[in-house]
């Protein structure tokens, strides 16, 4: 029996509309309406995309959207003056630099330099020490998607066998800490793991962040566990087309899991949704709100 689809594109939507009365009860009892400033520099035709959806869903969202968009050229000092002006802009409360950077440009010295309380993406080195040490942080949007998704499947994930497959610092290790957070036992497993099969095999809930298409098979999977698919991957389609697979094998994963993620239409929809939730959290922390 095929397990069920988990829809992220439902579930996504379900987090915006949270966030958009989070907005709306910020505005009544605060007087505060949350701002989110983009800054995409070049004209890489995916990130005009993500930037563009980005900032309508900000708006809808009732928040404000800042579109800061620089050419290819600019100067490393130039970005940098352009984070710190916005760092004082008691108007901006999240500040998003899409990535890849231009190649000239030294994007950890970027992305270091925005406050790290106004850091949406949760990539600031302080960001991720508070995580670990289980602060109060902004984390990374694609973990947190992804951890919301597996939790429709089961509200209480404490106690489940985790393996993360991908020991990233965008996806993989932000994941895992997540899990620990949520007492799921968690084993990362990576390009090294010896019998990554076996490995996989034991897990009750999956995190597949890996960018191998269809890498994870069927016969991995322990029947009825979780399967979230973190994976975009192009590959050649029929027609001379391409099309997007995860980084399991969906038709094969989906016969033996409770629960799988598609692709697309998966843990790609939750990572805005929880860019704007995080865009909510910054702005609750930089004026001291707790709920
Ligand atoms: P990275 O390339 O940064 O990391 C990949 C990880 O997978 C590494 O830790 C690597 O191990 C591990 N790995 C690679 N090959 C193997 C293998 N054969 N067996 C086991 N482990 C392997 O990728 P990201 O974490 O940035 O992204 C992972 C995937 O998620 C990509 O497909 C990406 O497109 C997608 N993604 C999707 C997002 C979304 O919004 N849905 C957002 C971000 C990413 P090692 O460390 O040993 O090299």
């Amino acid at each position: 029996m095929a397990g069920r689809v988990i829809d992220g594109k439902a579930i996504a939507a379900d987090v915006r509309k949270q966030v958009a009365s989070d907005v709306a009860a910020l505005k009544s009892a605060h007087g505060l309406t949350p701002g989110l400033a983009v800054v995409l520099v070049g004209e890489d035709p995916a990130s005009q995309v993500y930037v563009r959806n980005k900032g309508k869903q900000t708006i809808e969202c009732g928040m404000q959207s800042f579109e800061h968009r620089l050419p290819e050229e600019t100067s490393e000092a130039d970005i940098l003056a352009l984070v710190q002006q916005l760092n004082n802009d008691p108007a901006v409360n999240g500040i998003l630099v899409q990535l890849p950077l231009p190649k000239h440009v030294d994007s950890n010295k970027i992305l270091n330099t925005i406050l790290p309380d106004k850091d949406v993406d949760g990539f600031h080195p302080a960001n991720v020490g508070r995580l670990s040490i289980g602060e109060r942080a902004l984390v990374p949007c694609t973990p947190v998607g992804s951890v919301i998704l597996a939790k429709t499947v089961q509200e209480n994930l404490s106690g489940l066998n985790a393996v993360v497959i991908g020991r990233s610092n965008i996806v993989g290790k932000p994941v895992a800490q997540l899990l620990l957070k949520e007492n799921c036992t968690v084993t990362i497993a990576h390009s090294r793991t010896r019998n990554i099969g076996k490995v996989v095999k034991e897990a009750d809930l999956v995190i597949a962040a890996v960018g191998v298409p269809e890498m994870v098979r069927g016969n991995w999977i322990k029947p009825g566990a979780i399967v979230i698919d973190v994976g975009i991957n192009r590959v050649p389609g029929e027609n001379g087309k391409s099309k997007l697979v995860g980084d399991c094998n969906y038709e094969e994963c989906a016969r033996v899991a409770g629960a799988i993620t598609p692709v697309p239409g998966g843990v790609g929809p939750m990572t805005i949704a929880c860019l704007l939730k995080n865009t909510v959290e910054a702005t609750k922390m930089q004026n001291n709100i707790t709920s």
